[in-house]
């Protein structure tokens, strides 16, 4: 019943995480995005720092009025590779700052416009320092004047850099002459190795006009390699980030530990797992988010230069970081999933042990004993329906609180049932007590209920024996008396008889025996009926009760012929007794269906000997025929 709402609890959490994943797969991607278009912001914005600084710098050289102070600085001739040097000091808020000019030959201060155009340098030389100190990335800063010189910061020492007239045949120089830049605009390089070691490189330069005339070009050099270490400032090398130009090199790239100092790298030649030189051309024209092959590829074009700021973002590894930032979630789901098996699994045990205690309970109703259970204090915490039934109580009254002792005592008597009879010889009987106060007798079984060691109440079963009780006393009379009299049958008789004997030996007493027949009883029956007959004998056993005393032992001997014995009675006393007998019996007849029949009875008495019951007995006997031979309805005593 329970399982479609489990299934709808987690497919509900499963779709919530889901958009949760999803959401954060977006607000990573928007971060990502976000992050990268700050990079782009920060490396235009040094890019136009640069520009800025170039303009400046070329704006200086333009304007030619302000001339350097008075006299010319010492110049310096290097034989070795014919050139001038002059060694300049500019003051900065730092200190001061040393940068170098260096030129072809000696110096000729006779040439009005080489004077010009060297004067114009050194009065542009703390811009030189200024753009040093402000873009620390620049590697060179300089002016390469046509008239063979070049004012450059920093200062290094002549021999190792100086002017050289292969400059003019370099990028730097060519892209601001007036043929190749006849629209004087600023312009970048492609990279190129520097001949000084530093490495790769792209310069920034413009052509300088002094009255529409072309002077030479300023140019500021940035290396790849401070390219890249800015790039992993501002990014650290997490995504795969690089700058391409227009001929699609690699100006700088994060997250790649390729050394690319010394050698023009290409896009094509970087491109992640997956994409192929033809996706190129797509991914540079694409500007923006797009995907492409499994990856997420991030393009804009930089503003300061011709270059594009690219970021290769490989799809399922950001899903599988965003999911693996997402353990609060999935432990949440696992809680979840573990809670509701855990209430599931409860609920089944649960429903299995109401069962089994259901079964056990409709079992215990059937059984036909008292079954209960009780706690530590014998407070009685279970007992079945038959139990309750048989005592008179209901279910609820077992929680108002019934206590064994209340409910049964042990009997101290042995019970005089057959131990075969009785579960595992025990025999030891209890009375139970029923809500009315009515009792009965039972036999009890009892076990303890442990846990553990510790015995935590006891449980029982008590049988009814009640009826076995009554039957077996049906049975015991049955087997002593004569169930038409009610007197004792001959076997009885006989022992009885025998016990008092041996008593009355012991105490020397003396003891008598009557013998005792029904005169001509044979008639009644003949006449009347059986039924008649059975009512004599009851009669005549009624008048005999009458006069007997306590002690007296009464048994039927077969037919209609009956003995008593008298402990502690002489000849005489039982003669008189005997008489008594015999003569209410005569003035008693039997009331038999509206009539009175007649009865009389002969009677032999003999005094008990020491020789026995036995010899009494057929003493009785002969006294008994000689009284019939006197003609019946008499007493006679044996006489040695
Ligand atoms: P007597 O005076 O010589 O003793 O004569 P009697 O008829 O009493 O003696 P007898 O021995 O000839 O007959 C005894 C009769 O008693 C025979 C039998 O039918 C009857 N009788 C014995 N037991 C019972 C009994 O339990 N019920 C009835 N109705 N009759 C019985
Ligand atoms: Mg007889
Ligand atoms: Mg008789």
């Amino acid at each position: 019943m329970l399982y479609p709402l489990y299934g709808l609890i987690l497919l509900t959490a499963t779709l919530i995480i889901t958009l949760f994943f999803q959401e954060r797969f977006e607000q990573q991607l928007k971060s990502l995005e976000f992050q990268f278009l700050q990079t782009a912001l920060h490396i235009d914005q040094m890019l136009s720092m640069t520009e800025h600084h170039v303009l400046l710098m070329r704006a200086s050289l333009s304007n030619a009025s302000a001339p350097y102070g008075t006299g010319l600085p010492q110049m310096h001739y290097h034989e070795e590779w014919n050139g001038f040097s002059v060694d300049l000091v500019v003051p900065t808020d730092e200190g001061p700052y040393k940068e170098h000019l260096t030129g072809a030959g000696h110096f000729d201060t006779r040439d009005p416009d080489l004077l010009r155009d060297f004067l114009t340098a050194l009065t542009a030389a703390p811009l030189l320092a200024d753009t040093r100190r402000d873009i620390p990335d620049a590697t060179w800063v300089y002016y390469l004047s046509k008239r063979q010189f070049v004012l450059a910061a920093p200062w290094t020492d002549p021999t190792e850099f100086h002017f050289s007239p292969t400059f003019y045949d370099l990028p730097f120089y060519q892209l601001g002459t007036p043929e190749k830049n006849p629209s004087r605009r600023l312009y970048w390089t492609d990279t190129y190795l520097d001949e000084y070691g530093q490495g790769q490189m792209v310069t920034l330069g413009a052509p300088v006009y002094v009255n529409d005339e072309f002077q030479g070009i300023v140019a500021i050099d940035l290396t790849l390699k401070n390219l890249r270490e800015y790039l992993l400032k501002l990014h650290p090398a997490k995504t795969n980030l690089m700058i391409s130009n227009g001929q699609q090199q690699v100006l700088a790239q994060a997250g790649s530990t390729e050394n690319t100092d010394n050698q023009i790298i290409y896009v094509h030649d970087i491109l992640p797992a997956g994409l192929d030189e033809t996706d190129v051309n797509t991914v540079l024209d694409r500007s923006g988010t797009s995907k492409l092959k499994g990856q997420i590829i991030l393009n804009h074009s930089l503003k300061a230069a011709p270059w594009n700021l690219v970021a290769f973002i490989d799809e399922s590894s950001l899903k599988w970081n965003v999911l693996f930032n997402m353990k609060t979630e999935f432990i949440l789901l696992i809680l979840l999933g573990m809670s509701i098996i855990l209430v599931e699994y409860n609920r089944r045990t649960h429903r299995a042990l109401h069962k089994s205690e259901q079964r056990f309970r409709e079992m215990t109703d059937l059984l036909p004993e008292i079954i209960f259970e009780s706690n530590g204090n014998g407070r009685i915490t279970f007992m079945n329906l038959t139990g309750l039934t048989r005592l008179g109580y209901s279910r609820s009254s077992l929680e108002h609180g019934i206590y064994q002792k209340d409910l049964y005592y042990r009997v101290e008597t042995v019970s005089p049932l057959p131990s075969s009879l009785l579960p595992e010889n025990r025999n030891v009987e209890y009375k139970v007590q029923c809500s009315d106060g009515t009792t009965f007798p039972a036999l009890l079984r009892t076990s303890p209920i442990e846990e553990g060691n510790i015995v935590k109440g006891e449980r029982g079963i008590l049988i009814d024996i009640s009826k076995i009780k009554t039957f077996q006393s049906k049975l015991e009379t049955l087997a002593i008396t004569d169930p038409l009299t009610g007197c004792y049958n001959h076997r009885m008789f006989i022992e009885l008889a025998n016990k008092e004997f041996t008593r009355n030996q012991r105490n020397r007493r003396v003891s008598c025996l009557l013998m005792l027949d029904l005169d001509y009883f044979k008639r009644i029956n003949d006449n009347w009926g059986h039924q008649a007959g059975d009512d004599a004998l009851i009669h005549f056993v009624n008048q005999c009760r009458k006069n007997l005393r306590e002690g007296d032992i009464l048994g039927r001997m077969g037919g209609e012929e009956f003995a008593i014995l008298m402990p502690d009675t002489d000849l005489e006393d039982a003669e008189l007794v005997a008489d008594r007998i015999r003569t209410m019996l005569e003035n008693n007849p039997v009331a038999y269906a509206g009539t009175r029949i007649p009865l009389t009875v002969s009677i032999g008495i003999a005094e008990v000997t020491s020789e026995g019951i036995e010899i009494a007995l057929s003493h009785a006997d002969e006294a008994l025929y000689e009284a019939k031979h006197q003609g019946r309805n008499r007493v006679i005593s044996w006489m040695s």
